[in-house]
């Protein structure tokens, strides 16, 4: 993990950048000139009421969903439909889903190992190395050689976020990572969240926790019927000065 604080300078030039994107699923229009910076360092939360677009947003930023107009571009490489740009994203870019998405057949060391020996061509021993060094980050280093399975939700959750990290991704990107969990689970995946926020990692994390949101995030955004209706510094946007639909949102939830 690289969190140093230079990292968080601005003028830096952005990790991630939308600019003008739109989505649409047939004739529904899913996003909708959405314009957003996030800089190296730079914790981003999104939050929004369901249907809003923040799942498409977040999935455009990988590329699980492809955007119909507008450009992202990820630490400088503008994602089209050329492969070779598709592979580079993929591997600067780590996903954590609500359900987690482990391999059930694989243990846990396995999972994590996988990619970075696929795709980044590491040896076994050094992937192992590197998984169980994550595993221990998050946590729960007496789980390697289980399979997903025999794992509580929050175990689960936290060897997802580990996978991502295998990949040593130059941003995080969370889609509502507590929201499937029980809820005596949420707290230890979002103290591993807050304590890779805290290193300096780029994170930009769909999520209605807002005591975690006001914690950690630099910037909060509001979505409402694929835009972005109000984009603020954390302070700001929680002090009341917020657009009527982000205060009638946020009314509804706190
Ligand atoms: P959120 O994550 O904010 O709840 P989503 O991004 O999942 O919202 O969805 C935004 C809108 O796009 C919703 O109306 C949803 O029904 C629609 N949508 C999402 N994915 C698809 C899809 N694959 N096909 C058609 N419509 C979709
Ligand atoms: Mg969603």
């Amino acid at each position: 993990m690289t969190g140093t604080s230079h990292a968080t300078q601005p003028g830096e030039d952005p990790v991630v950048q939308l600019i003008s994107v739109e989505k649409n699923f047939g004739d529904y229009t899913a996003l909708k000139d959405i314009n957003l910076d996030v800089r190296s360092g730079e914790k981003v939360i999104i939050c929004g009421p369901s249907g809003s677009g923040k799942s498409t947003l977040i999935r455009c930023i990988n590329r699980l969903e492809q955007h119909d107009a507008g450009k992202i571009i990820v630490d400088g490489v503008e994602m089209s439909d050329d492969t070779r740009n598709l592979a580079t994203i993929r591997s600067e870019v780590g996903m954590v889903f609500q359900q987690f998405n482990l391999f059930p057949h694989m243990s846990v060391l396995d999972n994590l190992a996988l990619a970075p020996m696929r795709v980044r061509g590491v040896s076994r021993a050094e992937a192992e190395e590197t998984a169980l060094a994550l595993l221990e980050r998050v946590r729960i280093p007496e789980q390697a050689r289980k399979y997903p399975a025999q794992l509580s939700g929050g175990q689960q959750q936290r060897v997802a976020i580990a996978r991502a990290l295998c990949m040593k991704p130059r941003v995080l990107l969370f889609d509502e990572p507590t929201s499937a969990l029980d809820p005596e689970m949420i707290s230890e995946v979002l103290d591993v969240m807050e304590e890779l926020a805290r290193e300096g990692m780029t994170m930009i994390c769909v999520t209605h926790e807002m005591g975690f949101a006001r914690k950690v995030a630099d910037t909060m955004v509001f979505m409402d019927q694929g835009q972005i209706v109000e984009k603020a510094p954390t302070e700001a946007f929680f002090s009341g000065a917020q657009n009527a639909r982000t205060q009638l949102f946020l009314d509804q939830i706190l």
